[in-house]
């Protein structure tokens, strides 16, 4: 029996974990927190998953809250128009309504992680509660097979060299702060549960999104910040109940309209809240800890996007499939790091576009606006845009240049 470490007990280390497990591997995770911890720690994501990677999960049988869980089937997007001289409040410049090809949901990693990290221990995975540093990271290496550091966003990342050249940025490109709400409203109940995306040119973008946490559905509202525009200003980290009175502040004039279904919320508990902020890295995929002692990573630790797009997950739950698949293809062979690499180089023929997509939202370049324009007036135009976030693939068919774009919507005039 083959034994493999895994450290990191998120989205790609659990599931891969769960994965190899059923077949028949040895494995060893390391969690930094307890599934009470998480039950009562702070929220991790908003964590939006989409057709392509639930699918994933239900064949893994890991989707044991999808049918508590809101199925988004659909989008609202809108574009503001900002307050203009005596007009005090913004209106909607555009907006477009796209159905997903596939329903989306989100389940509180709070409750799911600590799900999959029962589950794992009914199904006799060994889990040690630490936190790991360098050494200790070494120390399991040595101790195991193959080592792999599935610890998100977290310190050990920075064992793993920045790639240059596939990161786009040096610094985050917005602020986030996110927020669990009981009792907003909805602008459609036939039309319910949708998703909201509000673009604020210059300011940002929020994000509603129909969710399961603690105590029962819920919607996650996310606002992506322009560092030092009017929408970051949450740096000194209010509470939840202070952070929805902020929000509101702002809704008021920015978004009146979702200010009225805002405006009866919640807080779904005292934790109910995120704040951080993301600089988009890709590293390169083997650290070395010493002679003959190398490590690989997945998902977050490798590929960190900005959540605009929600991709990080998916991501993970993409990756962790392939490594699963990969390892087990491994059969009795070393796990050497030219494996190791060629294994991450697979998952990065997917996760760039996840890459390309995102940086494209962070900087909504021109031909990119033209395609909010589309999309209000053709349903094709909105559908293939929202079903971009499911398979991000799709951007360099259609977005990744203005010739493509171009190419693409010259149908529709
Ligand atoms: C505000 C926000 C909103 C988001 N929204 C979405 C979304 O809508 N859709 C989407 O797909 N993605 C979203 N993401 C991204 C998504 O949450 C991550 O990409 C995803 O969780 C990554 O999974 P992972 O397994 O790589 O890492 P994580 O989920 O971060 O898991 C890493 C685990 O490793 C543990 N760990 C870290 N260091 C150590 C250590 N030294 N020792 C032991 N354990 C350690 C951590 O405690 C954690 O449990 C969002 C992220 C943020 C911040």
């Amino acid at each position: 029996m083959r034994r493999i470490a895994i450290v990191g007990a998120g989205q790609a280390g659990l599931q891969l974990a769960l994965g190899l497990l059923a077949a028949g591997y040895r494995v060893t995770v390391v969690a930094a927190r307890t599934p009470e911890q998480l039950r009562t720690g702070p929220v991790l994501s908003t964590q939006a998953m989409f057709g392509p990677a639930l699918r994933i999960e239900r064949a893994a049988g890991l989707n044991l809250w999808e049918a508590e869980t809101p199925a988004v089937h659909s989008v609202r997007g809108t574009l503001a128009a900002p307050p203009d001289g005596p007009q005090e409040v913004a209106v909607q410049a555009l907006a477009f309504t796209a159905v997903m090809d596939e329903p989306g949901q989100s389940v509180d990693q709070r409750i799911k992680m600590a799900g999959w990290l029962e589950l794992l221990a009914e199904r006799g995975g060994r889990i040690e509660y630490r936190t790991l540093d360098g050494a200790g990271l070494r120390a399991l290496a040595e101790r195991h097979e193959l080592t792999i550091v599935a610890a998100g966003r977290g310190e050990l990342a920075e064992l793993f060299e920045r790639d240059a050249g596939r990161s786009p940025f040096d610094r985050p490109q917005r602020t986030l702060t996110c927020l669990y709400l009981h009792g907003v409203g909805v602008p459609d109940p036939a039309a319910e549960p949708r998703a909201r995306m509000h673009a604020i040119p210059g300011a940002g973008e929020l994000y509603l999104q129909p969710a399961l946490t603690g105590s029962g559905p819920c919607t996650i509202l996310l606002w992506e910040a322009l560092p030092g525009g009017p929408l970051d200003c949450f740096a000194d980290r209010p509470a939840p109940d202070e952070q929805l009175d902020r929000i509101l502040g702002l809704l008021r004039t920015r978004l009146p309209w979702e200010y009225e279904l805002c405006a009866e919320a919640e807080p779904t508990d005292g934790l109910a809240n995120l704040y951080g902020a993301v600089t988009p890295t890709v590293r390169h995929p083997v650290a070395r800890l010493g002679e003959g002692c190398h490590v690989l990573g997945i998902a977050d630790t490798l590929v960190l996007n900005d959540p605009i797009t929600g991709q990080g997950a998916n991501n993970a739950a993409r990756a962790a499939a392939l490594y699963q698949r990969a390892i087990i293809e491994r059969g009795g062979a070393p796990f050497t790091p030219d494996w190791m690499r060629e294994t991450f180089e697979l998952c990065w023929q997917h996760a760039r576009h996840s890459v390309e997509f995102t940086t494209a939202m962070l900087t909504m370049p021109e031909h990119l606006q033209g395609v909010f324009a589309a999309a209000a007036q053709h349903e094709a135009v909105a559908r293939r845009f929202a079903n971009t976030y499911a398979d991000p693939a799709d951007y360099a068919a259609w977005l990744a240049t203005p010739e493509l774009t171009a190419g693409y919507l010259e149908a529709f005039r």
